[in-house]
């Protein structure tokens, strides 16, 4: 383990236990956050009085809550289509506009070339079901199979880097889960670094994913971890007021 942080200084990185256990406690705070600041927006549409002028006859609705059952001439169903409305034109480009900026500030960090991504990569697919969905179209399963393998046994994927190993088995729990390696990686330099494909330029592809602790990418992680999962949450409300809404 001694040279594969030679890159790096491990006094900088939160060990990975750590980082996975914020996100798990942080993200439920921060999923309320988001069901408040959600709520908050869309209760600007609901109308004000509307059932004094209202010509629905036995109207027996007690709860007018926006996720309530509303007749289709009802002023609360107008505004659960005005709901709907925003949340998925002014309020969805907002939310756009954040995971660009979000994306923009990995730019400040640089890849460290410490290698640890390429000699572990773990996959919900295993390696026939991702050449499928490389013959089907899907770029990031075939820029992955451009260049990963399996790992012949799950052992040798835990000896590379046991840590990383035992949280991405702790993360999806039940699921099973593929491991990866990369040929082309020598020492910690890749070998064919001018032709790699976008699934290694781009990586780490999305800050709530969980990193080596050599990553240097680990903090812009930080940096954006909070604005992350505060997106993820409105995107996972914002689904739920479709399927409720809809
Ligand atoms: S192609 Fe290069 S950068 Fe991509 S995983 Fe392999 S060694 Fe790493
Ligand atoms: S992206 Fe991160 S894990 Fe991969 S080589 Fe660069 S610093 Fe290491």
């Amino acid at each position: 383990m001694e040279n594969f942080f030679n890159n790096t200084n491990q006094q900088d990185f939160t060990p990975l236990e750590t980082q996975y256990d914020d996100l798990k406690d942080n993200y439920k705070q921060i999923f309320v956050e988001a069901a408040e600041s959600i709520r908050s927006e869309v209760n600007k549409f609901k109308p004000s009085n509307p059932c004094t002028v209202c010509t629905v006859k036995d109207c027996k609705i007690e709860k007018k809550d926006v996720f309530t059952p509303y007749p289709p001439n009802c002023a609360y169903r107008e505004w659960q289509l005005k709901i709907l409305a925003f949340l998925a034109g002014d309020y969805r480009q907002k939310l756009k506009n954040t995971y660009k900026m979000m994306m923009d500030k990995k730019s400040e960090y640089a890849c460290s070339r410490c290698g640890a991504c390429c000699r572990l990569a773990a996959s919900e697919f295993s390696y026939p079901q991702l050449k499928q969905k490389a013959m089907k179209g899907d770029k990031f399963a075939s820029d992955f199979v451009s260049v990963f393998v399996p790992f012949e046994k799950e052992e040798d994927a835990k000896k590379v880097n046991p840590e990383y190993f035992q949280l991405l088995n702790e993360l999806v729990e039940e699921q099973k889960i593929y491991y990866y390696y990369c040929p082309k990686l020598s020492g910690n330099e890749c070998s064919d670094y001018e032709n790699r494909p976008d699934v290694c330029k781009d990586f780490p592809h999305n800050p709530l994913k969980l990193l080596p602790s050599s990553c240097s990418f680990n903090e812009w992680k930080k940096s954006v971890s909070r604005t992350a999962m505060m997106l993820k949450a409105k995107v996972d409300i914002i689904e739920f007021y479709k399927n409720k809404l809809g």
